[in-house]
C-alpha cells in the first residue's frame, strides 16, 4: 500500500436506499432490449402492442408501474412503462390510484 493510500480514510461502500430499492430492475423483461421499442410513434393499439407484450410477461411489472407512478412528472409522460401508455397513466394519476399489488394478466383500464 502506498503512503498516500494509507492516509486515505477507509470507505465502506453500501448500497443506498435508492439503489437497493431499484434492484427489481435487474429482473426486468426489457433489460437489454432496445429502449426505442417502448417509445412508439403513437399510442394506437397496434403501435403499443409489442412493448405491452414484453411488459405482460415481465416479473417486475407491478414494481415498475408503482415506480413510474411515484416518480414520473405527470405533465411529461412518455412511452409504454409497466404495460401502460402515457394516457393510461394519466388516468391512474387522476384517479389517485396506488399500485400496491401485482397486476394479473390484463391491461390497466
Ligand atoms: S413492466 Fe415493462 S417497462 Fe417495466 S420493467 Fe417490465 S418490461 Fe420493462
Amino acid at each position: 500500500m502506498s503512503a498516500r493510500a494509507a492516509r486515505l480514510p477507509l470507505l465502506h461502500l453500501v448500497p443506498t436506499a435508492t439503489a437497493a430499492s431499484h434492484r427489481w430492475r435487474d429482473n426486468a423483461a426489457c433489460l437489454g432490449l432496445d429502449a426505442e421499442l417502448f417509445f412508439p410513434v403513437d399510442n394506437r393499439a397496434a403501435s403499443v402492442e409489442t412493448p405491452r407484450r414484453v411488459c405482460r410477461g415481465c416479473p417486475v411489472r407491478a414494481e415498475c408501474l408503482a415506480d413510474v407512478m411515484a416518480t414520473e412528472e405527470p405533465a411529461r409522460r412518455f412511452g409504454v412503462v409497466g404495460g401502460t401508455t402515457p394516457g393510461e397513466r394519466r388516468v391512474l394519476h387522476r384517479a389517485g390510484l396506488a399500485i400496491t399489488t401485482p397486476l394479473v394478466g390484463g391491461e390497466v383500464a
